[in-house]
């Protein structure tokens, strides 16, 4: 039997296309996930097609990253950009459209692993047609999001009973963290398989430079005192957190102080709207002259802003594990974050980074004081961050343990 016959699954995310740019409108960690663990996976020899939903007419239907890897554009729906709550009325088409692929093609997959309540629901659909094993990995769940949340969407009630759905019913659910693990218990369900299998990031990408060098590469001073934030603009963020915060830095007269605020679209696209309240709020606080919007930072240069920076903040209201915290440990630029979700999991306060209550303006102020007042503590908790993405949370070391849970499941489903 040849290795394809044996070894070939398939990755879903109907609404995170894994082979866009990220940063822009939603796309964010879920298209970086999918992306990565299917790269990681097709090194390790396996054959991964990951689908997602044709979002534009202008796209390739088919993208390859190489011999066994590639993202396949489905129909779905209109081939424009739709909002994720929308997208669920198109998903009867999209399993539809995956079956014809399948056949058109010849191909048999051996297990699939799906991405977020939407991809859950069709994976169940493929699941019971098809009789194979289902992964899922929820990367948010309703039931935490809706907790802070004043109005619920329409949507809301159906996207709750298929999460409690794939639970229940799916062969293995991931949790990215301990902390995500604990919120399926007790807001989803106590019935159904949880395994947990961190996020990862590329340890090889990340620390090759220094700070002067990041800040020669941008043009950023020597001596200036530099706060970095990145990531998708939604008010679940806490961008404000962090602006506020910087408004009551005892650093904010300070003409060494910068403060980056990466991501983001063009003027007009789904996420214009939070970018204009932030760009509001720096005026109010006067920090024009020290705030930069450099908007969406490519894959080449995100490691140099890294680099560049003193500190790297994170002031979502809740994260299920949190890329960009990583990401900026792995670069050996400590973290300022949350004390929530997955960020209690990645961090460890005082030691790799410094926690701080979600929204508590006071709290981020002085914690990033603290860094900016003592270069050594910033130099230690960096040294010992990178120490810790090292051994725990390299994509290669995710793919393995990933992998040994798929043979686990397609032994056990051949067996049957
Ligand atoms: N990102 C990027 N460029 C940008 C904005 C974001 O490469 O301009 C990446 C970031 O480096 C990280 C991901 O998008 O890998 C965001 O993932 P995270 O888990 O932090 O947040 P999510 O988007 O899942 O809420």
């Amino acid at each position: 039997m040849n290795d394809r016959a044996t070894r070939a699954i398939a990755l879903i995310s109907v609404h995170g296309d894994p082979a866009v740019e990220i940063g822009r409108e939603e796309a964010g960690g879920q298209n970086v996930y999918v992306r990565q663990v299917g790269e990681a996976l097709a090194r390790q020899g396996w054959h991964v097609d990951m689908f997602t939903r044709a979002s534009s007419s202008q796209q390739p239907k088919i993208v390859e990253h190489g011999d066994r890897c590639r993202t396949v554009r489905l129909t779905a729906g209109p081939e424009k950009f739709i909002p994720r709550q929308d997208i669920f009325d198109y998903g009867a088409q999209f399993v539809n459209s995956f079956l014809e692929f399948q056949t058109r093609e010849k191909l048999n997959y051996f297990l699939i692993h799906t991405n977020y309540w939407i991809s859950g629901w069709v994976g169940l659909q493929l699941r019971q047609q098809l009789a194979i094993p289902q992964i899922h990995t929820y990367h948010s769940l309703g039931a935490v999001k809706y907790q802070t949340e004043t109005e619920i969407p329409k949507i809301g009630a159906t996207r709750l009973k298929i999460e409690r759905d794939c639970l229940e019913r799916a062969d293995c659910i991931i949790a990215t963290s301990p902390q995500e693990k604990e919120h399926m218990r007790s807001l989803v369900s106590q019935l159904g398989n949880i395994e947990v299998i961190p996020c990862g990031t590329d340890i090889r990408r990340f620390y090759t430079i220094g700070q002067t060098e990041g800040r020669s590469h941008l043009g950023i001073p020597k001596n200036a005192k530099v706060i970095f934030y990145i990531g998708r603009f939604d008010r679940r963020k806490g961008i404000e957190t962090l602006v506020r915060a910087i408004g009551k830095s005892s650093w904010k007269d300070d003409d060494r102080l910068q403060l980056i605020i990466g991501g983001g679209s063009r003027p007009g696209e789904s996420d214009g709207l939070e970018r204009e309240r932030i760009e509001a709020i720096v005026v109010e606080l006067k920090l024009e002259a020290k705030t930069f919007f450099p908007g969406r930072i490519s894959d080449l240069e995100l490691p140099l802003y890294y680099a560049a920076a003193d500190v790297c903040v994170v002031p979502s209201h809740y994260e299920p594990f949190g890329l960009v915290a990583i990401e900026s440990m792995a670069s050996g630029t400590p973290v300022v974050a949350s004390n929530v979700g997955g960020l209690q999991y990645t961090i460890v306060d005082g030691e790799t980074g410094l926690l701080a209550p979600a929204k508590d303006v006071r709290a981020f102020a002085i914690a990033i004081d603290r860094l900016l007042n003592n270069s050594k503590l910033r130099d230690t908790l960096g040294k010992n961050a990178r120490k810790r993405v090292e051994e725990k949370f390299s994509w290669e070391g995710v793919a393995t343990q990933l992998e040994q849970l798929y043979l686990k499941l397609i032994n056990q489903t051949a067996f049957n």
